[in-house]
């Protein structure tokens, strides 16, 4: 690329600067006020900017144009459609309606909706989002758009997460039109996702059958070297995986995404990128655009790029880190503490929300992460434990402390300063974010939420950190609305907040065994695995909120539940027939064919007359011959369990619960046979490349 990134950024997006060059005036400001204000767009409009875009995008190379969304499947989906349109004469011209920009029609039936389906027509809308803009990708022109069933039911992760932005946006300005902020007209959530992934080389990767079919080694010693050593993390970045990101980099600047820093993570073979911060609802689209632009770049250069949030046992998994935060349109950051006490009763505040939101929702946030893959990681010491608490740093939580005594913030801390009021120091962001193992870091201006895979979609959690903050919010505005001395009752909010949900506040190692029981003492919930967690979705209390805040209906809900649920009985059975057939087809032969050779050579040693007893050929014989035999009947008590999975007659909670007890089990029992007859068998007999060939493959 010889071309400078300011002229590169933004070059494949239909951006403002673009359509205020594109488009006649008129047409730039009413296409404005729809993105700004959610007017409608008249269909007249609408006409011209699609020819506009098709325009542009016929000059950027483009042929085709998609309507780009984002079903429930956690991947994005694009069906394409050519801008050609014949004529009589046998040519052909190139065109894009206004109402091919606004709706397509995909069919709905081909994409999950967690039984919504049966009960309603399988024709599908998706309509566009103006708040996101249009981009080219693979020569097509991606239009971002919602996704809905014909009777309205939404069957998107962008169509919630719009809505709770909106939400959330709307009790903000409640409550700083009360703090005097009127000029304060929208808060959007702000979203920075940091996305963890390993590189491994195409090669060792086609050779292995679990991970092209789950994502995951479903099998692998331990290599002789993992990340004990811990010099990978942040070491210097090998000059293929360095050209990788370079094209990467390029690839998203292109797209308008700010990919900012880079670095090894602690695995071997494992990176990081992340971007500079987006609104909530264009930094789910980037990052779902950098996941797939990821594997394809990497495909580019010889090597995959794995997403999943466990590739292996015994290292670490990847993660994705969720920053969030609210800013107002007139661009403060309510989560900045600064140094006046007259906006810090504002921080204090919403702050005070945060802790509320977060202690009666643990379920809701822990939910948000749950995924088979993810269930690997969380509470296995390498990311935060399933049970969901805060960090807030010692200075944050000394300041709450002193406010709930009613005393000054110095009679907690005696380092602190004697003014005698309740001041907020200035905040020194390095002072808060060095505990890496918290779920929900505050860290300095900005939450961390650090439970979610690296797969995931960042939709989902900000769908319930949006709406239980919301509603956090709504209910103190519904109280200083009433009361009669504004000043004196955030005082008091703080304090019953902090007095009351003060346990979910824990600023020590989260990785610590003592702290699993600590937090039963504290009666915080420890939802270890996604069956434990999903079912609490469709609670009483959890309807009510979404339905409250009109994020989702009920029967979203229930739909969406059972979906996520199906989904993973889905995939641990996929995991353990791949689990099945690479035993019986690959690992058993090759066991067999080690075997064989051994027994060879004992044969000929005897026949020239040696004695052979005591020979480690037999002794290895021996050995693999009785491991053969476990792992043989290992495989068939897995497929037993299989059968009586399929057989279970039961709601889908139940049947997620009877894959991790019974299926899942299984699959580790059947793992450790295989294991450990792959550090017997020679390395030439073995039938896929080990755990030393796919990590140190780049
Ligand atoms: P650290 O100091 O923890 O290394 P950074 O400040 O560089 O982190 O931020 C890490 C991530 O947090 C980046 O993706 C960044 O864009 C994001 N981030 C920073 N500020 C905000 C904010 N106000 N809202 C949302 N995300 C943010
Ligand atoms: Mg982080």
């Amino acid at each position: 690329m010889d071309k400078k990134v300011p002229e590169i950024f933004g070059s494949l997006v239909f951006n403002d600067a673009v359509m205020k060059e594109k488009l006649p005036k008129d047409i730039y400001l009413s296409l404005k006020k729809t993105i700004e204000e959610g007017k409608d767009l008249d269909i007249n409009v609408a006409n011209v900017v699609a020819s506009a875009m098709k325009d542009w995008a016929i000059e950027k190379g483009a042929t085709h144009f998609t309507h780009w969304f984002q079903p429930m499947t956690g991947i994005t989906a694009e069906k394409h459609d050519s801008f050609i349109s014949p004529l009589s004469d046998g040519k052909v011209i190139m065109e894009f309606s206004g109402k091919e920009l606004i709706k397509g029609e995909p069919d709905a039936s081909s994409f999950p909706s967690g039984g919504l389906r049966a009960t309603f027509e399988a024709r599908g809308y998706t309509a566009w989002d103006p708040t996101s803009y249009a981009f080219i990708k693979d020569n097509s022109l991606c239009i971002p758009t919602v996704f809905c069933s014909y009777s309205g039911e939404v069957l998107d992760k962008k169509t919630p997460l719009l809505r709770s932005m909106e939400v959330l946006s709307e009790q903000c300005c409640r409550i700083l039109h009360m703090f005097g902020d009127t000029d304060v007209k929208r808060v959007v959530s702000t979203v920075g996702p940091e996305q963890e992934y390993f590189l491994i080389d195409k090669e060792v990767y086609l050779k292995r059958k679990d991970l092209r079919l789950t994502g995951r080694t479903l099998f692998g010693a331990k290599p002789p070297k993992g990340q004990e050593l811990e010099d990978h993390y942040f070491g210097s970045i090998r000059p293929r995986v360095m050209k990788f990101m370079e094209e990467l980099n390029q690839e998203l600047w292109k797209l308008g995404i700010l990919a900012k820093t880079e670095h090894n993570e602690v695995a071997p073979a494992q990176h990081e990128i992340a971007p500079i911060f987006a609104n909530a609802n264009i930094a789910t689209d980037h990052n779902q655009l950098m996941m797939d632009i990821m594997k394809k770049v990497a495909e580019r250069h010889g090597m995959v790029c794995l997403l999943h949030e466990k590739p292996f046992a015994g290292v670490n998994g990847s993660g994705k880190h969720n920053n969030w935060s609210l800013t107002t349109n007139t661009g403060v950051n309510l989560f900045n503490p600064g140094k006046n006490p007259a906006e810090n009763k504002r921080f204090l505040l919403f702050l005070a929300a945060v802790i509320k939101a977060v202690d009666e929702h643990q379920d809701l946030l822990r939910l948000s992460a749950a995924s088979a893959g993810n269930d690997h990681r969380l509470g296995a010491n390498e990311a935060p434990p399933a049970i969901v608490s805060m960090f807030l740093g010692d200075e944050l939580t000394s300041i709450l402390e002193s406010i709930e005594k009613g005393c000054a913030y110095n009679c907690v801390t005696a380092k602190s300063m004697n003014t005698g009021v309740h001041v907020l120091p200035d905040f020194k962001k390095d002072t808060t974010d060095r505990n890496r193992t918290s779920p929900f870091a505050f860290t300095g201006n900005k939450f961390e939420f650090r439970m979610l895979g690296s797969s995931f979609s960042v939709s989902g959690p900000n769908i319930v950190l949006n709406t239980i903050v919301a509603d956090a919010l709504s209910q103190f505005a519904d109280r200083l609305e009433k009361a009669s001395d504004l000043s004196k009752e955030v005082d008091e909010i703080v304090r019953e907040t902090y007095s009351n949900h003060k346990r979910i506040i824990f600023n020590g190692n989260n990785y610590a065994k003592e702290w699993v029981e600590e937090a039963e003492r504290r009666g915080l919930l420890n939802l270890v695995s996604t069956p434990d967690a999903l079912p609490y979705f469709v609670s009483e209390k959890n309807i009510n909120l979404f339905t409250k805040h009109k994020i989702f209906t009920k029967s979203e809900i229930i739909s969406r539940c059972e979906l996520l649920l199906e989904n993973y009985c889905k995939i641990i059975n996929i995991e353990a027939l791949t689990m099945l057939d690479i035993v019986r087809k690959d690992i058993l032969p090759a066991v067999y064919e080690y075997s064989n050779m051994l027994a060879t050579e004992v044969k000929n040693k005897k026949e020239i007359g040696i004695d052979v007893s005591g020979d480690s050929e037999v002794a290895i014989i021996e050995k693999i011959g009785k491991l053969a035999s476990i792992l043989y009947k290992k495989a068939d008590s897995l497929e037993k369990a299989l059968i009586a999975a399929a057989d279970h007659n039961s709601t889908t909670a139940e049947h997620a619960k009877y894959y991790k007890d019974a299926v899942l089990s299984e699959m580790q029992e059947l793992r450790a046979t295989a294991d450990e007859l792959e550090t017997i068998v020679g390395a030439k007999y073995w039938p896929f490349p080990t755990y030393s060939d796919l990590l140190y493959s780049v």
